[in-house]
């Protein structure tokens, strides 16, 4: 993101027709009596001047008139960085949990999580309507969102054991960091997985807070696998290549 907001600089350059022997390089070269906001690079262009109008379109939306929505209507590479900050999460989130592959019940789940809506402990306790916020599973600290997808002892326990039966290595890191901001950036291929694994956290999590039971980890890793393959079994295609025949039997037929 913050690269984007340092390329934009050189979009902001251009278009400004900044006194400079790269910009009259570019319009020379390039873009010539084209108008630089309308103009298509080649396909044989260079990666990096390809990678400049990309960026350009990408801002686009953040330029209007000649003036940029920053503060101050000029370009800097801070106002930009913000502004991306603000934009992009949501869509690359949108992206990644609405895939054809995702359990809609799941991702409904994520944007209550996205969006801070679960009722934790810790945000019951700040609205006044219970006394302590000491997670419902481990007992060990306070029940976040964040402790609770990612830190908690035993949703570390759901997890690894969900790697080990799907064959998957999704990092701890990766849990952790898929509920914050720089996460987001990650790639989206676990995010099936994720997305199940903390559906069924929060719903042992309930049964621990509401009935007093707390499952073993392996049940929820049952239901997490049971629920991934039905999907993967009502959408796959066959026949399947061998590859992928392979893929699932070492997942799915142990
Ligand atoms: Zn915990």
């Amino acid at each position: 993101m913050w690269n984007k907001a340092l390329v934009g600089k050189l979009v902001d350059w251009i278009a400004a027709k900044k006194d400079s022997l790269w910009v009259k390089w570019v319009h020379q070269i390039y873009i010539r009596d084209k108008n630089w906001h309308e103009y298509t690079p080649s396909n044989d262009s260079s990666w990096a001047w390809r990678k400049i109008c990309k960026t350009r379109d990408d801002l686009a939306a953040a330029y209007t008139n000649g003036k940029w929505c920053f503060e101050g209507g000029v370009y800097t590479a801070k106002g930009c960085y913000m502004w991306l900050r603000g934009q992009h999460p949501r869509a690359r989130w949108a992206k990644m949990i609405w895939n054809p592959w995702s359990i809609p019940k799941h991702i409904i789940f994520t944007w209550l999580i996205l969006n801070d809506s679960l009722n934790t402990k810790a945000k019951l306790k700040r609205l006044g309507i219970c006394d302590e916020a000491v997670c419902c599973l481990c007992a060990q600290d306070e029940e976040t969102q964040l402790h609770l997808f990612s830190r908690c002892t035993i949703s570390k326990m759901v997890f690894a054991e969900i790697n080990k039966r799907l064959n998957l290595n999704i990092p701890r890191e990766y849990l952790e960091l898929g509920l914050s901001e720089e996460g987001r950036r990650c790639g989206g291929d676990p995010m099936m997985v994720i997305m199940a694994g903390m559906y069924h956290i929060w719903y042992l999590r309930n049964k621990a807070r509401l009935e007093g039971i707390l499952e073993r980890p392996e049940i929820t890793a049952t239901r997490v696998v049971k629920e991934i393959r039905s999907r993967i079994q009502a959408r796959i295609k066959f026949p399947l290549t061998i590859k992928d025949q392979k893929w699932y039997d070492d997942r799915f037929l142990q």
